[in-house]
């Protein structure tokens, strides 16, 4: 029996993913190789392409192209967004669901999952816990369940906004979970949220279908699919799109996701502020099919492609992923990944250091501490980042889209990321990662060419480490 909901979608809504057109565009043929340039050399002139582009560069297997969309795909995040990695840690919330998605542990028919919903006595000692670690930014993850309603959700976030620990806080609250209508996105607005996340999983119908049972809510694929519009009209204005990569083929949800920007941008004139690209991982009570898992060149192919073709979308890379693949990838233009995290309910004071898969969604690859990834990146030539001006001074949505004019990331994202490394090293840091870090930060000092601005970042620098003054931004 299929679900019939009677709540309003957006302005105008449209199922806007035409299965037949994008498998069309997907038919064995080598784009020519000079129209391929070209369309590189667009996407390097910071335009966004469109999905006839993308197909193009999706198409392409030969070596030396892959080479060259590899190459390009790293220039164009050393121009956009610089060396600056943005941190943040997943905290869930609870795991109830009422659907019943066949690659997730939470889902309702797995006996195996141990059920539970932080209390705030949980959440108080799950936040201080992180902000004990460094963390500043987190995504409260919920199954779908009445009991995680808008209001929940936004007493959850503001409970999460006013715990301290010492100099610790969480300046940024980002969200992952279902699909909300236009009220509840009004009410989940005001609590002050950063970025609504909402994967479609897969864009392609048929395969939605059959990992969605029709009589739950997720089997409505319009209701999802136009989420995020329903949050724009409701002044979330700050959206993340994403697909769960291994459900279908690898090049149709990469179409699928710069459809969906592309029709974001159109009808508010605002793209999504990030795109995530999950790979399936094992979870309990979950067989996985084989067939769509994306193998580690493509997975590599796909999101060098996705920066060519969505040039002012932040990249969110997770900890799904093991630490070597995370290095390799992150130069294709990753500008934001989590480190440290747990994903059991209360994982972050109540379990030791090995994963437990009844506690968790799936499991992860990289389990390694935030200090650790840190000073990984650091060596690497990255400058970590907790960084969360842009939305705390309401450079969102529109402004934010005309605000990621590249002379400007670099005159306010990178001082802003040294000054909150910085933080970072003072307070946090073992001796080992903040004796890299400080080289780091005073390096990334000099290439400042804007004097007024070097000079007001060094006095702000100056001020952390002598002083209890922190949170000091441009
Ligand atoms: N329940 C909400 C929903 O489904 O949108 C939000 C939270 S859900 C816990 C977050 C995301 O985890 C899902 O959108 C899905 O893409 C991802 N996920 C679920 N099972 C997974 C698995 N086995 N491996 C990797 N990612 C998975
Ligand atoms: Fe529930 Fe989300 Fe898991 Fe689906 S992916 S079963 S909606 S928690």
């Amino acid at each position: 029996m299929e679900l019939k909901l009677t709540k309003a979608l957006s302005r105008n809504a449209c199922d806007f993913i035409n299965d037949e057109y994008l498998e069309g565009l997907l038919k064995p043929s080598q784009p020519d190789r000079h129209r391929v340039t070209d369309i590189i050399a667009k996407s390097l002139a910071k335009e966004p392409l469109q999905v006839e582009e993308t197909a193009a560069l999706v198409m392409s297997e030969d070596p030396e192209t892959v080479e060259k969309i590899y190459e390009a795909a790293r220039e164009l995040k050393r121009t956009v967004y610089g060396n600056r990695i943005v941190l943040f840690a997943p905290l869930y919330i609870g795991n109830y669901c009422i659907n019943d998605c066949s690659y997730c542990a939470f889902k309702r028919s797995n006996p195996d999952a141990e059920r539970r919903t932080l209390t705030p006595e949980d959440i108080e000692f799950q936040v201080r816990a992180l902000e004990g670690k460094g963390h500043k930014r987190l995504i409260l993850v919920f199954g779908e369940h009445p009991r995680y309603n808008a209001e929940f959700i936004a007493k959850t976030v503001r409970q999460v906004y006013g715990i301290k620990n010492g100099r610790g806080e969480i300046r940024r609250v980002n969200i992952n979970a279902a699909p909300l209508d236009h009220a509840g996105y009004r009410i989940v607005k005001e609590a002050g949220i950063g970025t609504y996340q909402i994967f479609q999983e897969t864009y392609h119908h048929a395969t939605y279908a059959k990992h969605h049972p029709n009589d739950t809510m997720k089997g409505n694929y319009l209701w999802r699919l136009d989420g995020l519009s329903r949050a724009f009209e409701s002044g979330a204005d700050d959206m993340g799109i994403g697909a769960l990569f291994g459900l279908y083929d690898w090049r149709y949800e990469v179409l699928g996701l710069v459809t969906h920007s592309l029709h974001l941008q159109k009808k508010y004139n605002v793209g999504p502020h990030t795109i995530s690209f999950p790979r399936l991982r094992p979870a309990s009570g979950v067989t996985v099919d084989s067939r769509y898992l994306v193998k580690d060149d493509d997975f590599k192919r796909l999101i060098a492609i996705l920066r060519l073709s969505v040039p002012y979308t932040g990249m969110i890379l997770t900890a799904r992923e093991n630490p070597e693949i995370r290095r390799t990838v992150m130069e294709f233009g990753v500008s934001q990944i989590d480190a440290g995290s747990r994903i059991e309910l209360g994982g972050y004071t109540e379990v030791g250091d090995a994963q437990v898969m009844e506690k968790e969604q799936f499991s992860l690859g990289d389990t390694r501490s935030l200090d650790e990834v840190m000073r990984e990146l650091m060596l690497m030539g990255f400058v970590p980042s907790f960084c969360t001006a842009c939305y705390r001074l309401g450079r969102t949505g529109e402004q934010f889209m005309e605000f990621a004019i590249p002379g400007w990331i670099q005159e306010y994202c990178t001082p802003n990321a040294l000054s909150t490394l910085m933080e970072y090293l003072v307070d946090y840091a073992s001796p080992e990662t903040r004796e890299s870090g400080l080289c780091l930060v005073a390096s990334e000092v000099e290439k400042i060419s804007n004097a007024p601005i070097r000079a007001t970042l060094e006095t702000y620098l100056e001020r952390i480490r002598t002083s209890d003054d922190r949170d000091l931004y441009f």
